[in-house]
């Protein structure tokens, strides 16, 4: 592939350039002239991505001639300095393609095969997820079995069209890029530079499967966390309503209901910080438990448990949400009612101290509640009061660290931890500074 853009020479310095540089830019903001030395590059389409991505070409000194089905309609959207025209005379001239319409109608485009020969098709779309889920071939390998003689790479499809328009930001610079082709990969990679995007080598075309489901993970790290703390919260809120609602209703014929909205999402919401809280830290001690039976720090935790240990962060961050929404509910109580919640509420906000707040919440529920945790009117509808189902988790937690501390525990898991196994070749007797044990650690 012989395509070699003149601004490729000029990548070290893009970095200083700003985004649109002003020679481009007419008065009323719509781009007007493109020197005729500019590479010229080719897009396919006109809708809102093909119409985004000409005016950042254009204003990224490329010339941009755009195929439409319908030129006419079409043109007064674009920039003036950019070429809108038939598809056949569009892909005539340059080397580099941007094929920006739907994976449908890409059969709708082998009229164009014969003028197509030889270039590269830059792949942009993105499936929508049952798309996603039929196809087993990605975009970007139908688009290449349709035009075997040209080269595919997948590149830009995790960029809107708005970010296009607007210009990269720090958060959304990245692009990533494959093909089977590593010099077409390298054309696009400088075209993205030159664009103002960091271009990120994801290998052959056979990455452009995982690449198209990128923009269909939304905040994947977040989304079992909040799944977890959404059921968390629906369960203690059922119990709570149960408890708190119902039960005066039935069996005293009282009305309460006017406690949903304030009173009995202000009880859930600190049972929920803390058992979140409880489960930030009990991956931890399912990973030590698991490393002490194996005596070898050297086996894969089962997937649902490394899961687990990722997501720590997000629990915990959830944790903190979930107590800082409660101390904001409790300004709308009397303080009478929100005291009891305040030193859990306390301890739990402090989550930089981490497992301090969850032994200071434990040892609050437990002193608070252990004489009512045996008071007979406490249990409505046999149901134990709420803070006791609360204490579960936590308490097995607790525990466990606390067993873990027993010396010929806590010297057993920091040798595994520091590379030793039971059944290996690596023995050694651990150095005296148990600290290293934490520091080794890595669960
Ligand atoms: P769109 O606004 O619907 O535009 C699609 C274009 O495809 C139409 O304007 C049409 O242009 C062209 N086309 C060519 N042959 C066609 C046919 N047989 N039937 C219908 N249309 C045909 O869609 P878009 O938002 O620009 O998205 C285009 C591609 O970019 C998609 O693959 C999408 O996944 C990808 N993408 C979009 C974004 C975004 O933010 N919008 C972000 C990343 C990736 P003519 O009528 O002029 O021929």
């Amino acid at each position: 592939m012989s395509y070699q853009p003149a601004v490729a020479t000029k990548m070290s310095r893009e970095m200083d350039k700003p985004l649109i540089s002003l020679h481009l830019v007419d008065s009323d903001t719509s781009l007007a002239k493109v020197p005729d030395e500019a590479p010229k590059v080719g897009i396919l389409g006109s809708g809102d991505f093909a119409r985004s991505l000409a005016t950042r070409l254009v204003s990224s000194g490329f010339k941009v001639v755009v195929g439409s089905r319908n030129p006419k309609r079409t043109a007064g959207l674009f920039p003036s300095a950019a070429q809108v025209t038939f598809q056949e005379e569009a892909v005539s001239s340059p080397e580099v393609i941007f094929v920006a319409v739907f994976r449908e109608h890409y059969s709708s485009l082998c009229s164009l095969s014969d003028q197509l020969a030889g270039k590269i098709l830059v792949d942009v779309s993105n499936p929508t997820e049952q798309e996603h889920l039929q196809h087993r071939e990605s975009n970007a390998e139908y688009l290449a079995s349709l035009f075997p003689t040209c080269t595919v790479v997948k590149a830009f499809n995790v960029i809107s069209a708005w970010t296009l328009q607007a210009g990269p930001r720090d958060g959304n610079r990245q692009v990533p890029i494959c093909s089977d082709q590593p010099e077409a990969k390298r054309a696009v990679s400088e075209m993205a530079i030159t664009m103002g995007f960091m271009p990120v080598d994801m290998g052959s075309l056979a990455s452009a499967r995982e690449m198209e489901a990128m923009p269909l993970r939304l905040l994947p790290a977040w989304k079992v966390p909040t799944l977890l703390a959404l059921g968390l919260f629906i369960c203690f809120y059922a119990y709570n309503f149960v408890r708190d609602v119902l039960q005066p209703y039935v069996q005293e014929s009282k009305n309460k209901f006017f406690k949903l909205p304030v009173s009995v999402v202000n009880t859930t919401l600190p049972c929920v910080a803390y058992v979140l809280l409880s489960l930030v830290y009990l991956p931890g001690v399912l990973a030590a438990t698991l490393q002490l039976r194996r005596g070898t720090k050297y086996h894969r935790f089962p997937d649902w448990l490394d899961h687990w240990l990722q997501h720590r962060k997000q629990i915990g961050l959830l944790s903190f949400f979930c107590a800082a929404l409660h101390a904001l509910y409790s300004f709308c109580l009397p303080l009478r009612r929100s005291h009891r919640y305040d030193l859990v509420n306390l301890a739990v906000k402090q989550s930089s101290l981490g497992f301090v707040a969850l032994v200071l919440s434990t040892l609050h529920t437990l002193t608070y509640g252990w004489t009512r945790a045996f008071e007979e009117s406490r249990y409505k509808f046999y149901l134990p009061p709420t803070f006791t189902l609360t204490l579960l988790v936590p308490c097995v937690v607790i525990l466990a660290k606390a067993l873990f501390l027993l010396p010929f525990i806590s010297r057993r898991l920091a040798r595994i931890r520091r590379g030793w196994e039971r059944d290996g070749a690596i023995k050694f007797t651990l150095p005296t500074d148990n600290s290293l044990a934490e520091k080794t650690s890595h669960v």
